[in-house]
C-alpha cells in the first residue's frame, strides 16, 4: 500500500483511493497525475492519496488472496493478504471522508456507488460530473460503500486513458467539494437507483445484455438473455439495470434498481 499526504499539516479529514482492485488502474493514474502535476500548492487542507492493492495492480490482477472490497473490515493478522490490507487501510483512512476509485467495462460515464445514503454523500455526488449515483444499501455487506464516510466512483471502460482522464476530474471536483481546493463546485442533476436484486449468470453459459445501463426498463421486458436462450431474465414491475454486463464478471450479470429520482430527495429522514 502506497500512502501519500499532501497539503497543510495535520490529521487527513479529506482521502481518496485506488486499486481497491488491481486491474482497475484510473484511480491509480489520477492520484499519481494529481501528485506529478496538480495543484497540491493550493491544497487549504491535508489530503490523503492511498493506492492500496500495490500487488495486484503489479499482477494486473482484481485481487491477490481475496476480493478487497468484500472483506472489510479486514483483520491484521489474517492469512490472506487483502484482508490484512483491508484492517491497514481502515487505520490509514481514519476518519477521513473517502472517494474510492473503481472502474467498469458496463458505462462509459462516471457514475457513483453508495451506501446508507447521507446528506453528505449526496451533496458529495451532486458535486461530482456524473448523472447516475446507484445505492446498494442492504443489497451488499463487506465492501467499502458499506463505511459511514465512504462513496466510491466508477470509470469506464476499464483500463482506457478516457477512464483515466475521468477519474482525475473526479478527484479534482472531489477535492472542491470538501473545500481542499479553492474553485466554484458546479452541481449536477444526480439521479439515485435503489438497487434491489442481484442478477447471476447460470454457470457454463455466455450472455448477451438487452438494455442500458440506468434507463427504464417496463415490467415484462428482457433484461439479459443467456445466447442459448436457455436462461431469460425479465423485468418485474419498473427496473432501472446497474453495472449490467455480459463479461464483466465471471459470475455476475449485474444489478436492478426499483426506483430512481433525484439524490437530494434520497436522503432518509432520520
Ligand atoms: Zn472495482
Amino acid at each position: 500500500m502506497r500512502v501519500e499526504t499532501v497539503g497543510p499539516d495535520g490529521t487527513p479529514e479529506v482521502a481518496a483511493v485506488g486499486a481497491i482492485h488491481g486491474d482497475e488502474p484510473a484511480g491509480v493514474r489520477a492520484i499519481e497525475r494529481f501528485l506529478a502535476e496538480g495543484p497540491t500548492e493550493h491544497l487549504r487542507r491535508p489530503v490523503r492519496l492511498v493506492v492500496a492493492n500495490e500487488r495486484a495492480l503489479a499482477a494486473g490482477e482484481r485481487f491477490v488472496d481475496a476480493d478487497l472490497n468484500r472483506v472489510f473490515p479486514g483483520d491484521a493478522d489474517a492469512a490472506a493478504h487483502e484482508r490484512r490490507l483491508a484492517a491497514r487501510l481502515l487505520a490509514e483512512l481514519g476518519d477521513a471522508f473517502v472517494l474510492g476509485f473503481h472502474s467498469t467495462v458496463s458505462f462509459n460515464e462516471p457514475f457513483g456507488t453508495l451506501a446508507d445514503l447521507t446528506p453528505e454523500k449526496a451533496r458529495l455526488m451532486g458535486a461530482l460530473p456524473l448523472s447516475h449515483a446507484a445505492d446498494f444499501t442492504g443489497v451488499v455487506e463487506g465492501r467499502s460503500v458499506n463505511l459511514p464516510r465512504f462513496v466510491n466512483v466508477e470509470v469506464g471502460p476499464q483500463g482506457t486513458d478516457a477512464a483515466a482522464d475521468d477519474a482525475y476530474e473526479c478527484l479534482l471536483a472531489y477535492l472542491r467539494a470538501m473545500d481542499a481546493l479553492p474553485g466554484e463546485v458546479e452541481p449536477t442533476p444526480t439521479t439515485h437507483y435503489r438497487v434491489t436484486d442481484l442478477l447471476e449468470k447460470e454457470p457454463g453459459r455466455t450472455y448477451r445484455v438487452a438494455v442500458e445501463n440506468f434507463e427504464r426498463v417496463p415490467d415484462g421486458d428482457v433484461i439479459v438473455r443467456s445466447r442459448d436462450g436457455e436462461h431469460v431474465v425479465r423485468a418485474e414491475g419498473d427496473v432501472w439495470p446497474v453495472l449490467l454486463s455480459a463479461d464483466g464478471h465471471e459470475s455476475l450479470l449485474g444489478y436492478t434498481a426499483n426506483a430512481a429520482r433525484p439524490i437530494e430527495t434520497a436522503v432518509p429522514s432520520r
